[in-house]
């Protein structure tokens, strides 16, 4: 009887201390279905303005605006934007950001989480006969974890209002981004930190960069603890000014948000042998890197909703 006890004692005891593991991941399989769908060919690269994008957009919507406790803070979910790519002499009306917010339990100061949805399109054909550029680790992977992080937290309520914002145009300069800090609903001192996500999905040295945190590096210590002895590595730097195209500083959209001096955390991997090529595409991701990654960033979100709380009550 006393050895019955115990081997329930001890069955109870491992599952409270594997409870909030167990609870704080991201659902995989989604996660994998996502990208697959987004870096398809019938997606065609998802070029700003294509009937590819215009899918993309269906889809991102789908599953971003049917979650619970998702608010719209544009009409239907979208913020439409145009600009002048003077470069292509070409206008873009009504490119599209799809933003969602789930309100904080505990505060109304914002974290913004970010991931680009566009890619180049179809482009220049390869030996292979290959002329779509899928991007399925630029950017279909940030926006598949965006997708799989909104609906964990819309079952895990964040203590700080988290906006999800899926962006267009980053391929044309950062232009969703842009467009969505000059028309967002809150002033910038609201938003205490922008966690931006592009390329996350392959490195083949099992590392990822959390970039960004030289300009504040209080955000380094909360990652550093939080991501202690992780798979994949969790690195920092490339962001120190000066350093050419070692500084990515301004290299995807946490850039916008840099120059309106909101802080800002990037993850994202080195280049690799098929970054803009028509080879990123779904065989070329490393399908346990990837679901190792987003949720490695789901808890670096996790104790930076925590801690930063705890600094702002200060
Ligand atoms: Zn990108």
């Amino acid at each position: 009887m006393c050895f019955k006890f115990l081997k329930n004692l001890f069955a109870t005891v491992l599952f409270l201390i594997c409870l909030p593991s167990l609870a704080q991941k991201i659902d995989e399989d989604r996660l994998l279905k996502h990208l697959e769908y987004l870096s398809s060919d019938q997606l065609a690269g998802r070029a700003t303005l294509s009937e590819g994008s215009q899918k993309a957009k269906i889809y991102i919507l789908e599953n971003l605006t049917t979650l619970e406790l998702v608010e719209p803070l544009y009409p239907d979910f979208i913020q439409y934007f145009s600009f002048e790519n003077t470069r292509r002499k070409q206008v873009y009306e009504d490119a599209a950001n799809i933003v969602a917010l789930i309100p904080g339990s505990e505060t109304n100061k914002v974290i913004v989480i970010t991931a680009h949805y566009d890619h180049v399109g179809v482009g220049r054909v390869n030996a292979e006969g290959d002329s779509i550029y899928n991007g399925a680790d630029d950017n279909a992977s940030g926006t598949s974890a965006l997708l799989v992080l909104a609906d964990y937290f819309s079952k895990n309520r964040p203590k700080h209002s988290i906006v999800f914002a899926a962006l267009d145009a980053e391929e044309l300069g950062l232009r969703g981004a842009r467009a969505l800090l000059e028309d967002f609903p809150y002033p910038m001192e609201q938003i205490v930190l922008n966690v931006n996500m592009d390329m996350i999905s392959r490195n083949d040295q099992n590392e990822i960069f959390a970039s960004g945190t030289h300009y504040n590096p209080y955000l380094k210590d909360i990652l550093e603890k939080a991501a202690a002895n992780s798979s994949p590595t969790l690195k920092f730097g490339h962001d120190i000014p000066g350093t050419g195209r070692e500084d990515w500083t301004k290299s995807s959209d946490h850039g916008a948000f840099y120059e309106k001096k909101v802080p800002h955390i990037y993850f994202g991997v080195e280049d690799h042998q098929d970054y803009h090529k028509p080879s990123d595409e779904f065989g070329n991701i490393q399908q346990e890197f990837f679901i190792n990654s987003a949720n490695l960033i789901l808890k670096c979100i996790l104790a930076l909703d925590q801690e930063l709380l705890q600094s702002e009550k200060k």
